[in-house]
């Protein structure tokens, strides 16, 4: 079959994900020009893109040359803090480009990357990672977070938001407990304010219910109706809280318009961990209760072969087949969370529509659930109306 982009190329009784019948959809330049519904069809399942909206492409890759495994996440930031060292501009570039392929290469359109920024100055990874947000852009859409521990804030804050609103990033911080906390997040959304910024945080990672750092968040969101510009990732101590507590919270995050990113992997790995010890709690935040409540709910990877997590490949497809054993999700209803709900959060549009680009996964498979319970169905991604396996040199660059 020839894909020249001239031609036109048709792909005949496809299921489309959240859609019901079977189309054929025609591809122009690039282009999904029409989809017809046809009677019935043994084409497969197509999804739109992935969209990756929580990873770390800074401390990425490592797990190789670390040592030891931590029990808890303060052990695992200092084992990543130990890493440091080896940061130089090439080792950073080029374990960032590994995940950006591996990323591309599952059929990740849309990503944002946390960066740890622990000291005022710039650090290096921002540099780097803003040169390669420039060369991967149509193929995969990078942003980037900045990651300061809160207590940076009132000592930094105003320069790196400075920084990050002229690179077109979003401003982060890790929350978890921390002295005058509602004051330092008043402070970070005053700046977020000022330069007009997205505000992604890593709040309450840990399963100790007196981290209530998002409950200050939520207030300070709808305080200042910045719906739709809040992201919160983690959230394991939810897990623990009381029902009532969680479910007010839940509702005022959706009044709020604060929206909920859950990690399953990492949590899994790190919370509840003692050696020897089958861990009990899983660290996942509730997603059913949210959805139900209305507050957007995304699902990403966090960490991968870091010293986070010591797995993973950035196939979100990979980390949704565990969401959906571990938060026992009907796997066909939850899609969005990896695909067009974080794509929009990240200021994207990744449906497959008549008019938009022909960029999708095709699955040789039934449904969902077929996807789901076989890990090597075969999975073609299509960008602008290719195959990749038809394109090396797209997945090489
Ligand atoms: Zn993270």
């Amino acid at each position: 079959m020839a894909y020249d982009t001239d031609q036109i190329t048709v792909v005949r009784g496809v299921a489309v994900a959240g859609q019901t019948g079977r189309y054929d959809l025609e591809i122009v330049q690039g282009l999904i020009a029409s989809m017809t519904s046809v009677p019935e069809g043994h084409g497969g399942l197509i999804l739109p893109l992935m969209a990756d909206a929580h990873v770390h492409l800074d401390k990425t890759l490592t797990q190789g040359r670390l040592h030891g495994r931590p029990n808890t996440l303060f052990e695992a930031i200092e084992l990543a803090q130990s890493d440091k060292v080896n940061w130089t501009r090439e080792d950073l570039r080029a374990r960032a480009t590994s995940a950006l392929k591996k990323a591309y290469a599952h059929g990740t359109g849309v990503m944002r990357s946390h960066v740890d920024w622990v000291e005022p100055g710039v650090p290096l990874p921002w540099e780097i990672l803003t040169e390669l947000r420039e060369e991967w852009r149509g193929r995969v859409e990078l942003q980037l977070a900045a990651l300061m521990p809160l207590d940076l804030v009132p000592e930094a804050g105003a320069a790196v938001a400075k920084r990050v609103a002229a690179d077109g990033g979003v401003l982060g911080a890790f929350v978890y407990r921390n002295d005058m906390l509602v004051t330092k997040v008043s402070q970070l959304f005053d700046l977020a304010e000022q330069h007009d910024l997205d505000l992604d945080f890593h709040v309450d990672e840990g399963l100790d219910p007196e981290a209530q750092g998002i409950d200050v968040i939520i207030a300070e969101t709808a305080q200042r109706a910045y719906s739709g510009r809040v992201l919160c990732g983690h959230g394991c101590a939810l897990s623990v809280r009381p029902k009532q507590v969680v479910q007010d919270l839940l509702e005022r995050a959706a009044r709020a318009g604060v929206a909920l990113c859950v990690l399953p992997t990492t949590n899994s790995y790190l919370q509840d961990a003692t050696p020897g010890r089958t861990p009990r709690l899983r660290g996942i935040a509730p997603l059913h209760e949210a959805r139900a409540a209305g507050v957007e709910v995304l699902l990403a990877s966090d960490n991968c072969r870091d010293a986070f997590y010591p797995h993973g490949d950035y196939d979100l497809m990979d980390v949704y087949r565990f969401a959906v054993l571990a938060g026992r999700l009907d796997a066909g209803s939850w899609l969005s969370s990896i695909t067009t709900i974080p794509a929009r959060i990240c200021g994207q549009a990744t449906e497959i529509s008549p008019g938009a680009s022909a960029d999708f996964i095709h699955y040789d498979a039934t449904d969902i659930d077929d996807i789901i319970s076989r890990p090597r169905v075969a999975r073609t991604v299509w960008r602008q109306g290719r195959p990749l396996s038809a394109d090396p040199e797209g997945e090489t660059k």
